[in-house]
């Protein structure tokens, strides 16, 4: 078996609002072994991006335990936490992200702004990820130049182009019409063919039904 990702125990999250504090998530237990393409599911409000924020290291829990590749999550500072980031975390969003004066190209090297210690080899990951989401023809393209098929493609060559240990990804196909979801689908299923190890939100059961597993929060647990 591979080995564990990710092993959050007991995890809590609220926020603070005008009338007091809003719990969302309520002990939340989530394992993930490296290689699994996972979909977390769950109506509107059910916090799918804030469990995804805290999984990615954008945010954090209010208590209970997160071992992401063995490293404790809730005792790292902030410095360490931007760095696990970096290095270990890819995100795909919805509305893509892209910066719109920039090219493809330019896009996907922005990690690597962050990302000083390269060894070197950016150029030839940047190129490479470009490659594998089948943008190599539109290497200089500016997002406002592509279909929107083809800004996810972009959105997901710069999430991969650090070779994260964990590749997220909110809603992805949320602003696509069905056919270019289910090819940015494949791209998925393909990377995960590769190695990759996926959390994908997703309100959508069949979206969900590509993943090897399916987790539907509910009232701030999983069901
Ligand atoms: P989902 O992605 O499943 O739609 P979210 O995780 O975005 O749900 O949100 C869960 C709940 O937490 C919602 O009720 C939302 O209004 C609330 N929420 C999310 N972010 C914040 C925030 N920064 N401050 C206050 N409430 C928030
Ligand atoms: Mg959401």
């Amino acid at each position: 078996m591979p080995p564990h990702l990710v092993e959050m125990t007991a995890i809590t999250k609220s926020y603070t609002v005008g009338y007091g504090r809003l719990p969302v998530l309520r002990k939340v237990n989530l394992t993930i072994r490296q290689g699994e393409f996972v979909a977390v599911m769950g109506p509107s409000g059910s916090g799918k991006s804030t469990m995804l924020h805290i999984l990615g290291c954008l945010d954090r829990p209010d208590s209970g335990s997160y071992l992401l590749d063995g490293r404790d999550i809730l005792a790292a500072t902030d410095s360490e936490l931007s760095q696990t980031r970096a290095r270990r975390i890819g995100f795909v969003f919805q509305t893509f992200n892209l910066i719109h004066n920039l090219s493809v190209k330019e896009n996907v090297e922005l990690p690597f702004l962050y990302h000083a210690a390269q060894n070197g080899d950016g150029e030839t990951r940047i190129l490479s990820a470009i490659e594998q989401v089948g943008l190599a023809g539109r290497i200089a393209h500016k997002p406002y130049q592509l279909s929107g098929g083809e800004m996810q493609r972009a959105a997901i060559a710069r999430a991969i182009a650090t070779d994260p240990r964990l590749l997220l990804a909110d809603e992805p196909t949320g602003n696509l019409d069905s056919s270019t979801g289910r090819e940015i689908l494949d791209l998925f299923e393909t990377l995960n063919d590769a190695g990759a190890t996926i959390v994908m939100v997703t309100h959508n059961q069949d979206v969900a039904g590509r993943a090897g597993r399916v987790m539907t929060l509910n009232d701030g647990r999983f069901a």
